[in-house]
């Protein structure tokens, strides 16, 4: 049998309204495996980011449940929780040092200094800044802040990553540049990610399964080559054609 275990996030029959009438999410139910690159994909209102935000503990369910490690994810206080976030908007904050920003995760987890230094110069090396350290948010591209945040999400050694839209305000090269780092940090650190995106090819090139969202309902779940071979419904079909 498939033990618990198995499945690092689990959602089982999440449902969330805002307004305590529209179900922004129905019924949703989902297990992430451990290591896994898990993308929500969809178009714009079909309830990605909700569903991120209360993987987050943001949002709070209107019924169900979320799992995360085998607890449930209400159990545990916020920074016990040890999930990383990059966000589109989720800036960097403009009056420190790159090497501040990084930093901040252990600052407030109260680390020690020296730890904090050596943490921050190897997660800087990570995305290829080691000598950006000293300089300001904005005197970095957008690439570069991008990066910066990564390396914040990940600086703590989070068990579980959140992506929502991180790649949006970056041009076309550069997104598929950062799709190609993001990656491989995934591959070499072996975390979870959980990852939202409107954009097809930019989950089809990163995933390993995909979660096709259409109107608060996982309309297929399953991993790229299967969703373009074997669309389960004409949604999915038309929404994964459409960029090819
Ligand atoms: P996008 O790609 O545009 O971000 P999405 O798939 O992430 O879309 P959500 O942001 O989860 O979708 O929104 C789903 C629905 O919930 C939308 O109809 C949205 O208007 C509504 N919604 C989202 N956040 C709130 C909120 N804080 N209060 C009320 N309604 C909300």
């Amino acid at each position: 049998a498939v033990s618990a275990n198995d499945s690092f996030v689990e959602f089982a029959g999440v449902q969330k309204s805002y307004d305590g009438e529209t179900l922004v999410v129905k019924d949703l139910s989902l297990r992430i495996r451990r290591g896994e690159f898990l993308t929500m994909l969809g178009p714009s209102g079909s309830g990605k980011t909700t569903t991120l935000m209360m993987l987050a503990g943001f949002e709070t369910p209107t019924s169900g449940d979320i799992m995360l490690d085998g607890a449930r994810i209400d159990a545990l206080p916020p920074e016990k929780r040890n999930i990383g976030m990059v966000f589109q908007n989720y800036a960097l904050f403009p009056h420190m040092s790159v090497a501040q920003n990084v930093g901040y995760p252990l600052k407030v987890r109260g680390r020690p200094k020296a730890e904090i230094a050596d943490r921050v110069a190897k997660a800087l090396d990570m995305v290829h800044l080691g000598s950006f350290a000293a300089r300001m948010p904005g005197q970095l591209s957008g690439g570069q802040q991008q990066r910066v945040a990564l390396a914040r999400a990940l600086v703590f050694e989070p068990k579980l990553v959140l992506m929502d839209e991180p790649l949006g305000a970056l041009d076309k090269q550069l997104r598929e540049h950062m799709q190609m780092e993001i990656r491989h940090l995934h591959e070499r650190l072996g975390i979870t990610v959980v990852y939202v995106t409107h954009d097809q090819s930019e989950a089809l090139t990163m995933s390993d399964r995909v979660a096709v969202f259409n109107a608060g309902i996982i309309q297929q779940v399953a991993p790229p080559s299967e969703l373009y071979e074997y669309p389960a419904n004409s949604f999915v079909a038309q929404f994964i054609g459409e960029n090819n």
